[in-house]
């Protein structure tokens, strides 16, 4: 790493100029006359723009630029392009250069990679407020749909900053080695950046928790020289092998970082001592093409002749790389001592790729593996970009399921066509779901599993073939974001719910005009804020949900009481509840009280929503038929009572044995998985357990779901609802609610 330097007048320059030469050299790619000039003209455009500004450190700030530019060509592997932008990437947000400026010079490409590290840059360093920063945070992924170099450029940026960050105040320190371990480093991983994920991970160990990270690091000092005496025993007989078998090869054995030893000491809660694979080998083969996979069995071979592996620790990261690109063998041995010793098994291609990540595929873009890596690579992007341009998702929200899926280890699984699909390990049905599509997944209600029927909330594995069942009836339940784990099921589940609520508050909203109305109460802002502080509610539209939602008993809630304004006695459907409560005794043959002066009027019920008693009721008066009973959520109400509110008239269930019998016409909607005997166990529960008169029943099955509406007699709500709720209980496959047949 660089060696502490002493900066004077005189040798500044030079030592400018010497980082320059290195960012030329470790450029990987052939550079042409052109492009040379073009580097040249970047690094002189951003030299000058600098030139009066200095680090923390003291040192000329052109250094920083430069450093980041090496990072990209040496360290990811990145080329002219990148180095550019590097070279220009603090210009247009700290010096007097414009982006028109750069877009004249260099053109649309290089332009708009600044643009996006300029709209990065302070995403997290000026705001205090994390859901200002998540927020931005979800502006800067964005930026990946236009180019996957503003990350990769970020990335180097945060990693040179980390490196010098000795120089910061105690502070600031710590504000940039938090954000390092919250985003940069799980986004590193995502991209397969493995060398700088682990030291983004070491260096703000080494900020966040100095004693520790001390204590791991000095300890792995003391036993350097025992732990390299071990390694070179362990690797003696597989040397001699590899050579016999005339295999060009490297073997490395390194520490684990120091980040890894110490989360595996507070996972298991284990001293330094005890924690026994402190170091891995490395076998990597100097391979080609088809060769690169049998080789790494061959050798996987070799080292398990000699040492016996943990079966439950091999990993075939080569038949089946990892969404971010990574291709490996790794297995677990017993090695000498009765030590265990992981060893990674790979080609060298496999081997730069792990290293360098994204960048290092377009290196091998005509070896066919690598190819489909990216493509894997582009699908994740592609999904990410998916979730974040929706305008709803919540950004703090996001940002905590994408954190989750950054870290997640992977199943492979196939659709009943046989292709291949990636999700995180624990993911379910409904997961898998939403991953073929977000409609998908919202009507989805169970799976056929390797032909098995299971429900929605069922765990995937490794090679289950999956065929999503669907279901237009099915919506989305509250309890489903308990069971999916990718970021793309979670934040479609929210926005249905959010969609639900903003559909509820309209209701809700109109309800309430409409008892303002009814109480002739003009329906401003002032009352309906006066409403909020009773309820002691956040916010209007909380108000209108919970009326909507029925958290707010609407036949309760009298506006006049609230607002302290006299009651209008000359309404006749808006009598006070002390006026109704005077009334003379009902006789006990009407199963419904009808408001004052209708009380002889005949009624019926209506049959868009079947009222049956405990649901909220009123009448209304039709031409020729009577009085309609409704039920106040019947979507035919909300029409009614708004355009014919002078036709409302208020009704209330009766307590008397009439509504005790159980004779009131309901019907309930049964949907599922299909499988023997669901039909049987639903009627036995009704009839045999519950003793309900089923009316009729109409249950039809196709391609293993089954549908159908059951017309049943009931006592009340309750009743239908410890009936749903044991149909309910009886199968996870089932699903019911009561039916509304407009
Ligand atoms: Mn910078």
């Amino acid at each position: 790493m660089n060696k502490p330097v002493e900066f004077t007048p005189e040798n500044e320059n030079a030592i400018i100029l010497k980082e320059y030469r290195n960012v030329l050299k470790s450029i990987k790619r052939n550079i042409t006359k052109e492009d040379k000039k073009l580097i040249r003209e970047a690094f002189t455009m951003a030299l000058d723009a600098h030139k009066n500004m200095r680090r923390k450190s003291g040192e000329p700030y052109i250094l920083h630029p430069l450093a980041v530019a090496r990072i990209c060509a040496e360290e990811i592997g990145l080329g002219v392009t990148s180095v550019i932008c590097s070279f220009l990437h603090d210009t247009v947000e700290d010096t007097d250069i414009s982006l028109d400026l750069i877009r004249l010079k260099f053109g649309d490409k290089v332009a708009n990679i600044i643009d996006g590290l300029t709209k990065i840059s302070g995403v997290f360093d000026q705001h205090e407020d994390r859901s200002i920063q998540a927020e931005n945070f979800r502006k800067m992924l964005l930026t990946l749909s236009s180019d996957v170099r503003v990350i990769l450029i970020k990335l180097a940026d945060r990693l040179h900053n980390m490196r010098t960050l000795d120089s910061m105040s105690e502070r600031s320190r710590l504000k940039i080695a938090s954000e390092t371990a919250y985003v940069y480093a799980p986004l590193a991983h995502r991209l397969g950046l493995y060398a700088i994920k682990t030291e983004l991970e070491d260096l703000s160990t080494k900020y966040l928790e100095p004693e520790s990270y001390n204590y791991v690091k000095n300890r792995l000092n003391e036993t350097k020289i025992q732990r390299n005496r071990y390694i070179k025993t362990f690797i003696e007989p597989i040397t001699k092998d590899l050579d016999e078998a005339g295999f060009v090869y490297e073997i490395k054995g390194r520490p684990k970082s120091i980040h890894s030893i110490l989360n595996k000491m507070k996972k298991q809660n284990i001293p330094f001592d005890e924690v026994y694979d402190l170091f891995a080998i490395r076998i990597i083969v100097d391979s080609f093409g088809e060769q690169e996979k049998s080789d790494c069995w061959k050798i996987y071979s070799i080292v398990t002749t000699h040492y016996k592996p943990n079966p439950d620790r091999l990993r075939d990261w080569i038949s089946n790389p990892k969404a971010n690109g990574y291709e490996s063998l790794h297995t677990t041995v017993m090695g000498p001592k009765g030590r265990w010793v992981e060893v990674q098994i790979r080609s060298k291609r496999m081997d730069e790729i792990a290293e360098k990540g994204y960048a290092a595929h377009w290196k091998y873009k005509d070896n066919p593996q690598a190819a489909k890596q990216t493509s894997s690579i582009e699908a994740w992007l592609a999904k990410v970009r998916e979730i974040l341009e929706n305008p709803d998702s919540n950004a703090l929200e996001f940002l905590d399921d994408f954190k989750l899926e950054l870290y997640t280890d992977e199943i492979f699984v196939f659709t009943p066509k046989g292709e291949l699909r990636k999700l995180p390990s624990k993911a379910t049905v409904l997961d898998f779901a939403f991953d073929i599509h977000s409609d998908i997944g919202l009507k989805c209600i169970g799976a056929k599993l390797n032909n098995k029927l299971v429900p929605i909330n069922h765990v995937l594995n490794n090679g289950d073939q999956v065929e999503i069942l669907t279901s237009n009836k099915q919506n989305p339940h509250e309890d489903w974001n308990d069971f999916v784990v990718t970021a793309k099921a979670k934040a479609k589940i929210r926005d249905f719910f959010k969609q639900a609520k903003l559909r509820a508050s309209a209701m809700g909203k109109e309800i309430l005009e409409r008892k303002f109305k009814n109480a002739k109460i003009p329906f401003t802002s002032d009352a309906l804020n006066t409403i909020i502080k009773h309820y002691k509610l956040p916010s209007v539209s909380e108000l209108y949900y919970q009326l909507a939602s029925e958290k707010i008993d609407r036949t309760r809630l009298n506006i006049q009481e609230i607002l302290k304004v006299e009651p209008n006695t000359t309404t006749e459907n808006q009598q006070p509840e002390s006026v109704q409560k005077n009334k003379p005794k009902q006789t006990a043959i009407d199963s419904v009280i009808l408001g004052e002066n209708e009380k002889d009027m005949a009624y019926s019920f209506a049959n868009c929503c079947n009222p049956i008693p405990g649901d909220d009721i009123f009448g209304f008066v039709t031409v020729g038929e009577g009085v309609k009973i409704h039920r106040t959520n019947c979507t035919n109400a909300i029409g009614l009572m708004s355009n014919y509110g002078y036709r409302i008239i208020k009704a209330r269930w009766a307590k008397n044995e009439l509504n005790n019998t159980g004779s009131f016409l309901t019907s309930i909607r049964v949907e599922g998985i299909d499988s023997v005997g669901i039909v049987s166990t639903i009627t036995d529960i009704i009839s045999k357990q519950l003793q309900i008169n089923m009316r009729s029943i109409s249950i039809s099955s196709n391609e293993g779901k089954f549908e159908g509406n059951i017309f049943l007699e009931v006592k009340d709500t309750k009743h239908l609802d410890s009936l749903i709720h044991a149909i309910t209980a009886a199968s996870p496959l089932i699903s019911v609610h009561r039916l509304d047949l407009n």
